[in-house]
């Protein structure tokens, strides 16, 4: 019997993941958390445009008087001693070792982001790291190689696909919905609705904890739970981490 998936996916390691992961075990949901092992504890702020999150100030030089025009959140990433704690139970993945564009580095470098960040995730957490997010979305054409070769099963982009199927090239997966998006209950709602008939239904969620602190119409804490209280309790949908998704997808 084909089985419907719904996953969450958030970036960067952030503080902000604590409350996230008390909300997903309120309503017993699994989710991926894309780490870069290279900037533990590392302190910015993050400037608004919209709902986008645009431009990264370091804490040092963040002066509220001087951004009042630009709204800023804490972009500020979990130190290395409270991440097995924080994460027990959740599924970490790579999102390169100091979050570089990977679509703009050498070969050399791209390597050497890839493969540093998964062996130090690793390490870290005692399981094996299969899964990966590029940063900014970009470099999926030229990681091919080095992400298969290091055993990397799934690579997210920032791309999306409205079909609600595991992606055809897992390497390249695009997400079904940003949680900003205006869309987002409306393709959930679609999605819970569907019957899967010969094959696996997949819904990919994306979001980083800062967007939650926006506080605006379509970026909030109270929209994330409000997903999560739509999504979860649903006999037919198992809400779960991306690798277990592929893992159960899979095996069928
Ligand atoms: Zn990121």
């Amino acid at each position: 019997m084909p089985k419907k998936y719904f996953c969450w996916s958030f970036d960067d390691g952030l503080e902000q993941d604590k409350k996230i992961i008390r909300i997903l075990k309120k309503y017993e949901m699994g989710a991926t958390f894309h780490l870069n092992s290279g900037l533990f504890g590392d302190k910015t702020y993050e400037g608004r445009i919209g709902n986008l999150g645009f431009i990264e100030t370091p804490a040092a030089k963040y002066d509220p008087a001087r951004f009042h025009l630009l709204p800023a959140v804490p972009h500020f990433r979990i130190p290395e001693d409270e991440l097995k704690d924080v994460y027990e139970g959740f599924e970490i993945a790579s999102h390169t070792r100091t979050h570089v564009n990977l679509a703009k580095c050498d070969e050399a470098t791209r390597r050497r982001e890839i493969q540093e960040d998964l062996a130090a995730l690793s390490s870290i957490f005692g399981q094996k790291v299969t899964g990966f997010a590029y940063p900014y979305g970009t470099g999926a054409g030229q990681c091919h190689n080095v992400l298969k070769q290091a055993g990397v099963l799934y690579a997210r982009t920032v791309g999306s696909d409205q079909s609600y199927h595991f992606p055809k090239d897992p390497l390249a997966m695009p997400m079904t919905s940003w949680h900003i998006s205006s869309k987002a209950f409306d393709r959930i709602d679609q999605f819970l609705q569907m019957k899967p008939e010969e094959d696996d239904l997949f819904f990919l969620m994306f979001a980083h904890g800062y967007e939650f602190d926006f506080g605006t119409k379509e970026s909030n804490w109270e929209k994330f739970e409000r997903i999560c209280e739509r999504v979860s309790g649903k006999e037919d949908v198992v809400c779960c981490s991306i690798g277990e998704a592929f893992r159960q997808h899979q095996g069928r």
